[in-house]
């Protein structure tokens, strides 16, 4: 009887488990980095969003993320004559204050709020958002510079500001970057991605952003009920802490994930590649020469592999599919080669580290 309350309840706890986690948002750490999963752009009532900070505290506790930026447009504040909003700090406050009894960081951020050049921008890591509200932008970017901001360009393929949606560095932009006040770009914002922005981004040594930009609730934004996930940040850090957030902000080192779609740069791209998935020899099938791989994959990402390589596989066309969180074996025709060893070159689908191009994986195994 007691073996059976004990399963039963061993039972109860794994279901509560596999629902609490289920939406949280997990990759694994990278060679030397925690993997940090960041939301560095959204709004509440404290400028045009519509929920109070402590729900965007919650949403993010309940997709497990390590920090999030409430980011209130400076200079819109539509709800003003509902909610009059003469300290421009108090969203973070609030939000800070909520966040305080959990696991979640809480970055300082604003939004500079303008046409463009140089359209909307968000500063982070600030001391106080009321001092950024200025007259002139290039005013307001100077005082973020002098808080010691990291500033990024929002959504520079927003058709309401850009009606072609096509992304353009202005010289404002130009003169910003010269001068060390701009620093990262939007590749990915709320619904969109830019594979323009991401062009200029490493053009111009931008870091990759994708955000969220949520005004909304997240679980309806991103159908979450349905499996969804409200595009975030991925930001290598030494530890899990603000000040590594940032110093890894600076150094580049961020992933955008949206969609099925992981956006940045190569040197970046592949050591999370590596940690996302492993690939290990199991011999050959039966009594036959075909090469049984097993491929593991440890993240939330639905990895897309394309064979590259000259082999073909068994039950497979080229097109691989390895499903979050789970191992599936393909074999391979290896007998056509006379060597030692066998390399397969895959084209991953789902990784971007550039304009038309793609990550790559190759692996060698023995035969
Ligand atoms: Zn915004």
């Amino acid at each position: 009887m007691r073996f059976l309350t004990f399963i039963y309840l061993l039972f109860l706890s794994t279901f509560a488990i596999a629902q609490d986690t289920d939406r949280k948002i997990q990759f694994p750490d990278v060679d030397g980095y925690k993997t940090l999963k960041c939301d560095l752009h959204i709004h509440t009532v404290f400028s045009d969003g519509t929920v109070w900070p402590t729900i965007r505290v919650e949403e993010a506790i309940k997709d497990g993320l390590d920090a999030i930026s409430l980011t209130e447009h400076l200079e819109y504040q539509p709800w003003s004559a509902d909610i009059p909003h003469p300290d421009r700090n108090r969203s973070y406050i609030i939000a800070k204050e909520a966040a305080k009894a959990h696991d979640l960081m809480i970055i300082h951020g604003t939004e500079i709020t303008r046409q463009l050049p140089p359209g909307h921008a968000n500063a982070l890591f600030i001391e106080d958002a009321n001092k950024i509200l200025k007259k002139e932008a290039i005013d307001a970017y100077t005082e973020a510079h002098n808080q010691g901001a990291f500033v990024f360009w929002n959504h520079p393929n927003w058709v309401n500001q850009e009606k072609d949606g096509l992304p353009q560095l202005s010289d404002f932009h130009k003169e910003l970057i010269e001068k060390d006040y701009l620093h990262g770009i939007e590749v990915v914002n709320d619904l969109t991605y830019s594979e323009g922005a991401l062009d200029i981004a490493q053009k111009n040594n931008l870091t990759v952003i994708g955000t969220s930009d949520i005004h909304g609730l997240i679980d309806w934004q991103y159908d979450i009920p349905e499996g969804g996930h409200r595009p975030v940040l991925l930001v290598f850090g030494e530890e899990r802490s603000i000040e590594s957030i940032r110093e890894g902000l600076f150094a580049g080192r961020t992933i955008a994930w949206y969609y099925n779609i992981l956006v940045g740069n190569e040197e970046v791209m592949n050591p999370l590649l590596d940690a996302c998935l492993q690939f290990k020899s199991k011999g050959y099938f039966g009594n036959s020469t075909a090469l049984e791989i097993e491929i593991t994959n440890t993240s939330d990402a639905r990895f897309m592999l394309f064979n590259e390589s000259a082999f073909e596989f068994y039950e497979h066309n080229d097109l691989i599919e390895v499903q979050p969180h789970s191992s599936r074996i393909i074999r391979v025709l290896v007998d056509s080669v006379d060597s030692d060893s066998i390399t397969l070159n895959f084209k991953v689908m789902n990784a971007v580290i550039g304009k038309k191009k793609n990550a790559t994986i190759d692996v060698t195994f023995d035969r």
